[in-house]
């Protein structure tokens, strides 16, 4: 019950729910299918409420944007649920290409086209609004389309893949783990996730690993 009272009240700031350490949100947003080299992936994108928070923790969207979507998701369930459906198979979609990347392969035509269609449908909803002395790119119907929150991550693995920084995105070199991020390390040598996570977990087996052979 409380937390439902904080859910809908704009005025107390959420804590965030995702782990965001990608350095890139459209790789964060592949990295909601967690455990992927497990026999039992876990999702993190159950329902729409996930996707709102999704877009609320990565700055797609404003607390008050995601108000209206969690007020509005029994009045347009239809559309909530399809949001959610599209938006696990851009996910896929994305986690497809970027592996062949990774894995210097051709990324497979069907993961391209649904990136494209949805990279087509965010430029629909797109505009060039004067911002200062330049313009910039500002998405219509932000705070009432269910898709909103899916048009910045296809804008941003578009820009990704055509730009220069695409030889720099990893997986972490945890064979349990393997999230995706972009390495912005000076020498480029990131290799996990998070040294927290996944780095300290990999030190202690090293550790113990030169014990047992001591
Ligand atoms: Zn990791």
């Amino acid at each position: 019950m409380l937390d439902s009272v904080k859910e809908t009240n704009p005025d107390i700031r959420r804590s965030p729910r995702f782990e965001l350490i990608a350095g890139n949100v459209c790789l964060d947003f592949i990295n909601t299918l967690d455990d992927r080299p497990s026999t039992q992936p876990k999702e993190l994108l159950k329902d729409y409420y996930d996707l709102a928070r999704f877009g609320e923790d990565a700055g797609i969207l404003t607390s008050a944007q995601v108000d209206y979507f969690f007020e509005n998701v029994h009045l347009r369930s239809d559309e909530a649920e399809d949001a959610v459906r599209r938006a696990r198979n851009l996910r896929e979609a994305l986690y497809a290409i970027f592996s062949a990347v990774i894995n210097r392969e051709t990324a497979p035509q069907l993961a391209m086209d649904r990136l494209n269609a949805n990279v087509h449908d965010a430029a629909r909803h797109s505009r060039l609004v004067q911002h200062g002395e330049r313009c910039e790119w500002r998405f219509d119907d932000m705070a009432s389309s269910f898709y909103a929150v899916l048009w910045p991550i296809a804008r941003a693995a578009a820009n990704l893949l055509a730009s220069h920084q695409l030889p720099f995105v990893r997986a972490c070199s945890s064979p349990t783990c393997q999230w995706f991020f972009l390495d912005t390390s000076k020498n480029h040598h990131r290799r996990w996730c998070s040294m927290k996570q996944c780095g300290n977990r990999a030190k202690v087996r090293k550790f113990y690993a030169k014990q047992k052979t001591a």
